[in-house]
């Protein structure tokens, strides 16, 4: 027999098989072992060949990213360590030095700074195109346009967008429609279905659901971009923790009732704030104030629990952190879809498009409290400040 040491790496003992556990095995792992020598192989694409690296995803990974293409109707989907890296996998995979994307307005921050600090220094031209443009958006296309981004609501500013009236002309003139699918958490806006090309998510929100994980995803329609997605997505080494994935697949398994709940209380208290002197506006896509309601209305089956509201002309900047500090049951944090109501001030400044709405723009998300409970903490810190006189 080996020595001790030896038998700590080459075990001969091991646990009997056949645990049928309905949960996926968190596979941990960064090397796979082949069968023999003349089967060792680098590649990515499971679809060809086995396993052969962790780096292109585990089990557990594969497993998360077969559902979430399911899900979405998808071809294939492929794992990102976060939202942000799924946009700079789009990016990265679909534009060369030389082409026009084109990006609404509205896009999720980040996303817009990539375009411009990063694909900006790969040569790569970005134009930024009012979300509400529709099928106008053609009027903005170049011989050299090769994408469009959509959001749909746009982050914070919330414009629902006609995601099928720009897939019609983009498809015309040849130009690849990709969309940052996260507020329908991949299921309320059926893209693929609308002829949208490529779809990512932020599974960090409404998948995950409860703050503890950063993933994203990215998923495409056929096996053309399967390829060319793919191909970059291995050259960028974007692994995910099997830890993580298994975390998202238990997300997905409440995903359902959670999101049922959330888009209750989240009507509940949208339709609360947008009767009250103090609000100006509530951006929510199921309300009718909110730009481009009704495209929600024919394209989405449900709303989520993130949305803005515009406090009135008579607060100021210091008014709007006023009352956000008064909550007692939104704590000020970025991300979203969790199980924990959250506030955040948006507050504009250079390159972030407020949309006139000024520095009285307030991000709320609901999460799973008593919707009554929210209410009620609205209406109290609304009601014990004072905003500061005009002209102050
Ligand atoms: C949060 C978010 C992202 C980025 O996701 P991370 O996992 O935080 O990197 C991208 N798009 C939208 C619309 C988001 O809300």
């Amino acid at each position: 027999m080996a020595n001790w040491t030896t038998r700590l790496i080459h075990a001969g003992a091991h646990a009997p098989a056949g645990f049928a556990s309905l949960v996926t095995p968190v596979f941990r792992g960064s090397t796979t072992v082949f069968p023999s020598a003349a089967d060792a192989i680098d590649h990515w694409n499971h679809d060809e060949a086995p396993y052969s690296y962790g780096l292109y995803g585990t089990p557990t990974a594969l497993e998360l990213a077969a559902r979430i293409a399911e899900l979405e109707s998808g071809y294939r989907t492929f794992l990102t360590p976060g939202g942000q890296s799924a946009i700079a996998l789009i990016d990265f995979a679909l534009l060369s030095a030389g082409d026009h994307a084109l990006i609404p307005e509205s896009i999720y921050g980040p996303n817009r700074d990539f375009a411009t600090e990063v694909l900006a220094r790969f040569g790569v031209e970005v134009e930024f195109y009012p979300p509400m443009l529709g099928a106008a958006v053609a009027q903005r296309f170049r011989a050299n346009t090769r994408l469009i981004w959509c959001e749909s609501p746009g982050s914070v500013t919330m414009e629902v967008q006609d995601v099928p009236g720009i897939v019609s002309v983009a498809h015309a003139a040849g130009i690849l429609v990709v969309l940052d699918n996260t507020y329908a958490a991949g299921v309320l806006f059926d893209a693929l279905a609308h002829g949208v090309d490529v779809t990512m998510q932020a599974l960090t929100k409404y998948v995950g659901g409860h703050s503890d994980l950063l993933l994203g995803s990215v998923t495409v329609g056929n096996h053309e971009l399967y390829l060319r997605i793919g191909a970059t997505w291995q050259r960028l080494g974007s692994a995910v923790s099997p830890d993580d994935c298994a975390l998202a697949l238990r997300g997905l398994q409440t995903m359902a009732v959670r999101l049922a709940a959330i888009e209750k209380s989240a009507l509940q208290v949208a339709r609360w704030l947008a009767a009250r002197p103090e609000v100006e506006i509530v951006l929510h896509p199921a309300l009718a104030s909110c730009p481009g309601h009704q495209f929600w209305a024919r394209d989405f089956t449900g709303s989520a629990g993130v949305f803005s509201l515009v406090l009135a002309d008579s607060y100021k900047v210091a008014d709007v952190i006023a009352f956000i500090d008064r909550l007692q049951l939104f704590p000020v944090g970025y991300s979203w879809g969790g199980v924990t109501s959250l506030a955040v001030p948006w507050i504009g400044g250079p390159g972030r498009s407020n949309w006139g709405h000024g520095d009285r723009l307030v991000r709320l998300s609901i999460g799973l409290e008593d919707p009554h409970d929210l209410i009620e903490d609205l209406k109290s810190a609304f009601e014990s400040q004072r905003p500061t006189p005009t002209g102050i």
